[in-house]
């Protein structure tokens, strides 16, 4: 159980920069987030489009945005917790809030920014029932261990950069090679880069990787293992692909989820808050960005990065109660200077 003046829930542009704010105020933060890496819808939806309101910034990409925001907040080290989704939050007698993620990290903390955007990003998942016992072991939604392959008949399903570009990583493995590498897709049309569906055909046509066009209808197990994929081709039959191993590849999308769970006042899925601290109908609890709604809420990152100022000033209330916090400018304070690492 880690103790903590804050968690931040969610490591897109709202959250990072909650977390430099909550550091000028000398309050420490974890940051939770359920996809591998920070950076939210920016890094998920648009790395590479360009961002032109961002003030002082004329032009920037998604990418970089989010580069500056770690490189901001580097001097206050929040810590990262990746690839995890916060599930349960409950205020305990003491007015701390216990938070734990499906990994089971559990955090107490004095108080909680939602910063969840539209939702975590999780992976969309193959529905067939019964399939997710195997998930870890046999099905596999990330790209991983290599070697969680090794020897084994793998199917690649989806039509996307991220399903033709695992299929032929796989087919063009030298080590821990899997003994077969399939690519199932509803149809022949990929949405992928075109020099990676031409490396993907130049591997179909060299008998490296099979395609397979069909949809998955249902799966065969042999004893507790799946064993196969049953598949619907397009000519109407059914065939049964062996399968000891496959990587689903349908892309990730949000998934409001638990947020919705905490019984805080939400107003057409978003998080209610006031505007002079923004915070939830939770006391201790702040909501910041795309996920909170307030009279004339606008859904833009500038938006965003004014609530976490003012959400951090109404942390301070509750990390440091009875203490004056002062309103200290980056430029002069001296005592700013020291935190930031730039005296
Ligand atoms: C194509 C596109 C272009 C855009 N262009 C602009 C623009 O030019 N200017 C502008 O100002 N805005 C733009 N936006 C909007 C901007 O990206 C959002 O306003 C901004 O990303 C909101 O930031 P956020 O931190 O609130 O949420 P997000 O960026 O959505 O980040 C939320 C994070 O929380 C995580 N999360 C949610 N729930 C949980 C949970 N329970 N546990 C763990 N993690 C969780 C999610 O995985 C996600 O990473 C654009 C959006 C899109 C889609």
């Amino acid at each position: 159980m880690t103790e903590t003046d804050a968690v931040i829930v969610g490591a897109g542009p709202a959250g990072l920069f909650q977390a430099f704010q909550l550091g000028l105020l000398e309050i420490n933060a974890h940051i939770v987030d359920a996809l591998p890496y920070p950076g939210g819808q920016c890094i998920e939806l648009y790395p590479d489009k360009p961002i032109y309101d961002i003030p002082g910034l004329p032009v920037c990409t998604g990418r970089e945005l989010v580069d500056r925001l770690l490189q901001q907040v580097r001097p206050f080290s929040p810590t990262f917790h990746l690839g995890q989704q916060v599930s349960l939050l409950q205020r305990q007698e003491d007015g701390r809030f216990l938070i734990e993620t499906n990994t089971g990290t559990r955090f107490l903390a004095k108080t909680v920014f939602i910063a969840a955007g539209v939702g975590a990003f999780v992976a969309r998942a193959l529905k067939l029932e019964g399939i997710e016992r195997f998930e870890g072991s046999q099905l596999f939604y990330r790209a991983g261990d290599a070697q969680a392959f090794a020897g084994r008949d793998v199917i690649v399903l989806g039509g996307e950069d991220e399903a033709v570009e695992a299929a032929v990583g796989l087919a063009q493995l030298s080590d821990n090679r899997p003994r077969s590498v399939t690519l199932l897709h509803r149809r022949d049309v990929f949405q992928a880069e075109a020099q990676r569906v031409d490396d993907m055909r130049a591997l179909v046509a060299a008998g490296a990787l099979r395609l397979v066009i069909g949809q998955p209808t249902g799966f065969e197990v042999a004893g507790d293992r799946l064993a196969a994929l049953q598949v619907a081709t397009p000519e109407g039959s059914t065939v049964s692909l062996p399968a000891d191993a496959l990587r689903v590849c349908y892309g990730l999308s949000p998934k409001l989820g638990p947020v919705a769970d905490w019984n805080l006042a939400l107003e057409r899925k978003q998080l209610v808050v006031d505007t002079e601290q923004f915070q939830t109908s939770e006391p201790g609890i702040f909501a910041i960005g795309d996920i909170n709604t307030y009279p004339g809420k606008k859904k833009l990152i500038l938006c965003a990065f004014h609530e976490c100022v003012l959400a951090a000033f109404g942390a301070a209330t509750v990390v440091f109660p009875g203490k004056a916090v002062p309103l200290q400018y980056t430029t002069t304070s001296t005592r700013l200077h020291a935190l930031l690492g730039v005296r």
